[in-house]
């Protein structure tokens, strides 16, 4: 059986050899386009159906042109999708990206299904990953988590075989009796690994009791709906992505290590605080009164509500965009009593418009300000007296930075996520 991540080749997508003939690969297409069609399947396999055919698409795309075909043949996929030398894409990114594009959509997204795992006994069960969004304030307190979760459980009347008691089963069919099958998955475009899922039709048993000989209680399902309260600690400092594993809480399916519920943390981005690691950054507003003359208040509202109160002296001027330091005051580490630092940029209030209109204050200011240093310009050949208007910043910024950044060939026909990040052409 296949271990978990094995990349399938395009060729074996559409069933073909490496040496095939373009007349082999367009017969093959269609008619794995034909098989898979999902609306041409019975509801528990159209999933896959729908990958598969998706799959089929993009294999023909590549395989059904020589120049591409080649380079497939040569590089891999990477090769095709034109970005050799490009960044190296994590295959395990790859699917949590796409575990976590499933969740959006308000279903649990579903992570590797293994092979037989490390310890050589029963292959692992699927993990369920929740996505789920702390704001900063919480990440910063820590916070609990209670959940309702539903899941199937082994069926404790006939402990998953589905039987009655003393009942003799038959062998599945549909499986030939090692109770798994395998299921591709899509993990980007033309990434497909295949998976193995236990068997649709004898619930990962292997095989099934004739009607009369089925568990009265679960019908033969093997397994029944448990549903309980689950609690997850979210401790103070965790860290955007973050995974907090509720091990064995996935469905119980007969014959599989029951899979983990991981809770991915989602730091939800906040209007005042920004984050890196343990340390935080904060913009505070001071007057250009308070930056010559100084003060002391409060600058900011911290994390936990807590004002955050400084004394700025006279005799030091604060500069716009200035940064202070304030040792400790950053985000928790995790387990343990220290916090990195607090940052605070200056951002300098300035008199407004009205103030600058009365000529009263215009003396005032004046007359309290030095006059220099104004800077000088020495032998000059002549003086040229010119007009100037404000330039609005975003146009600069934009005549600098028109042509390769802007992005002429966005037709990505598929919208999950995953896709998006393998399209760097
Ligand atoms: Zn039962
Ligand atoms: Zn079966």
């Amino acid at each position: 059986m296949n271990a978990t991540g094995e990349t399938i080749d395009l060729y074996e997508v559409l069933g073909v050899s490496k040496t095939a003939t373009q007349a082999e690969i367009k017969k093959a297409y269609h008619k794995a386009a034909l098989a898979h069609h999902p609306d041409k399947q019975p509801e528990h396999l159209r999933d896959e159906a729908e990958i598969k055919f998706k799959a089929a698409g993009q294999a023909y795309e590549i395989l059904s042109d020589e120049s591409k075909r080649a380079r497939y043949d040569q590089f891999g996929i990477d090769g095709v999708e034109g970005h050799p030398g490009g960044p190296d894409i994590d295959l395990e990114d790859f699917i949590n990206m796409f575990g976590a594009g499933m969740g959006m959509h308000g279903m649990p997204g579903m992570h590797g299904m293994g092979g037989p795992g490390a310890g050589g006994g029963k292959p692992r069960g699927r993990d369920v990953i929740h996505q789920y969004e702390v704001t900063l304030e919480e990440l910063y307190k820590g916070k609990t988590v209670k959940f309702g979760s539903s899941r199937n459980v082994l069926c404790p009347s006939c402990k998953g075989s589905g039987g009655k008691e003393g009942a003799k089963p038959k062998q599945c069919s549909n499986c030939e009796g090692t109770g798994h099958t395998t299921s591709l998955r899509q993990i980007g475009r033309g990434l497909v690994t295949r998976d193995e899922v236990p068997c649709p039709v004898c619930h990962g048993n292997g095989s099934i009791f004739k009607e009369k000989e089925k568990c009265r209680k679960c019908k033969g399902a093997c397994v029944r709906e448990e549903k309980k309260v689950l609690e997850i600690y979210i401790p103070p400092g965790a860290k955007n992505n973050e995974k907090i594993v509720m091990q064995g809480e996935a469905d119980e399916v007969p014959g599989y290590t029951t899979g983990d519920i991981i809770f991915v943390v989602n730091e939800k981005e906040h209007e005042s605080f920004a984050r890196a690691g343990a340390d935080l950054t904060h913009t505070i507003k001071v007057t250009l009164q308070e930056a010559i003359c100084g003060f002391s208040r409060v600058v900011l509202k911290h994390l936990d509500g807590r004002g955050i109160h400084i004394e700025h002296k006279k005799g030091k001027m604060l500069q716009q965009g200035q940064i202070l330091k304030v040792e400790g005051e950053g985000m928790p580490y995790k387990r343990s009593e220290n916090k990195g630092d607090l940052y605070l940029v200056v951002e300098i209030i300035w008199p407004d418009e009205e103030w600058l209109a009365d000529d009263n204050n215009i003396a005032k200011i004046k007359a309290a300000l030095p006059e220099g240093p104004v800077p000088t310009f020495e032998a000059v050949e002549h003086v040229d007296e010119v007009e100037f208007s404000v330039a609005d910043l975003d146009d600069v910024h934009n005549e600098h930075h028109n042509g390769p950044w802007v992005d002429e060939d966005s037709d990505d026909e598929d919208e999950d996520g995953a896709n998006v990040q393998c399209q760097q052409q």
